[in-house]
């Protein structure tokens, strides 16, 4: 018998990222509440800038993403040769596995954290190691716990997807303290923008004095730019250095070099975003908690909702929903069989699921 290609070990274990649904039955207006993305869309000076690009499609893209780093690098008062971008922070995500993960190593991820670190550690042949959790919160203890002599990354998102808890800063350099120097800490901060807490940092001070930490952020949540598929990380000139050698030449399009520039530097835009977030984030955490819905304090823009019992399940409610055509995210596969995620959408939107789910709740759905 011939042979088959075999790929890593690991590799057939993973299983596949299953992204927020898209479609609403034959119809129904759809509202699209289940992928993080932003009610405002794009700035407009990005989507304009995209005229650009159109007459000169046939050339490639700026390897170096010039002008994407120094719009970044001047909006955050950073250097930057410090910075990388990437068709996506998973992309950045799954660089960052690839260049420190060989088979036998492992990396510690948290309990109900982003699923993608299972799939990019998986995919080196290397074991993901799973830290639990207290109360829906990353518990820097038992990640710590979990650091051994094969450790070789943490993947933290803070915050985190889909709770939307977050660790305070002080906690967050505890645990990079505690971490041995040759261990990567990787900060993902895809939801940075949206936080309003003092206590919380996205961990460019930390990047900065260390050698072992990356930041990774991103433009398809704040920034409303998830189509052009654009992230950056932020690290120390040797990581920035290992990153370059194995990314693709070209990894960063056009398209989202201009009109990433253009959106990091339109802070009104960015602004106008977080004062949407500050005032419906609260508003549904609070409706739902009213009608007896647990959700768990959120600093992103998306909240996570717990259903009570069987009857009035995670799935009855994705149906009743589903069948007005506002499509909301089940998290099974994060360990949360009767939870959905919900993004914070536009006011229509939010006061609809409001109403939808009072509806759920007094069983006036089936
Ligand atoms: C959405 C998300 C990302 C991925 O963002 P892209 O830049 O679109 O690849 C990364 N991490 C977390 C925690 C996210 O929720």
């Amino acid at each position: 018998m011939s042979k088959k290609p075999e790929p890593n070990p690991g590799v057939l274990k993973i299983i596949a990222y299953v992204p927020g649904k898209s479609a609403a039955p034959d119809g129904i207006k759809l509202a699209k509440l289940s992928s993080n993305e932003s009610p405002l869309g794009p700035s407009q000076n990005a989507v304009n800038s995209l005229g650009q690009v159109i007459q000169n499609l046939h050339e490639y893209p700026d390897p170096t993403a010039r002008q994407l780093r120094e719009a970044i690098a001047e909006t955050h008062g950073l250097n930057p040769d410090n910075i990388v971008c990437g068709a996506g922070s998973d992309e950045l995500l799954s660089l960052i596995a690839n260049a420190y993960l060989s088979k036998g190593d492992e990396a510690v991820y948290s309990q109900h954290g982003f699923l993608m670190y299972p799939i990019i550690i998986s995919a080196t042949g290397a074991k993901a190691v799973v830290a639990r959790e207290i109360d829906c919160v990353a518990n820097v203890d038992a990640i710590l716990s979990c650091i051994g002599e094969r450790t070789k990354i943490v993947f933290l998102a803070n915050p985190n997807n889909p709770t939307g808890t977050y660790l305070p800063i002080e906690e967050v350099r505890r645990l990079h303290a505690a971490l041995p120097s040759n261990v990567v800490l990787v900060i993902d901060a895809a939801y940075a923008e949206y936080v309003q807490r003092n206590d919380y940092e996205s961990g460019i001070e930390l990047v900065s004095g260390n050698d072992n930490v990356i930041m990774t952020r991103t433009f398809s949540k704040i920034y409303g730019l998830a189509a052009l598929r654009i992230g950056w990380a932020y690290a120390s000139a040797g990581i920035i250095d290992v990153l370059n050698r194995i990314r693709g030449p070209f990894n960063v399009n056009s398209s989202a070099i201009i009109a990433g520039a253009a959106a990091m530097r339109d802070s009104f835009h960015v602004q106008s975003a977080i004062a949407h977030n500050n005032k419906w984030l609260p508003w549904v955490s609070n409706e739902l908690t009213k009608i007896g819905l647990k959700v768990t304090p959120s600093v992103g823009n998306f909240i996570l909702i717990h259903f009570p019992d069987n009857k009035r399940s995670a799935e009855a409610a994705d149906i009743a929903l589903t069948k007005q055509g506002y499509i909301l995210r089940a998290v099974t596969g994060y360990g949360f069989p009767n939870a959905l995620r919900m993004t914070i959408g536009n006011e229509e939107e939010n006061i609809a699921v409001v109403k939808i789910l009072t509806g759920f709740m007094k069983g006036e759905l089936a």
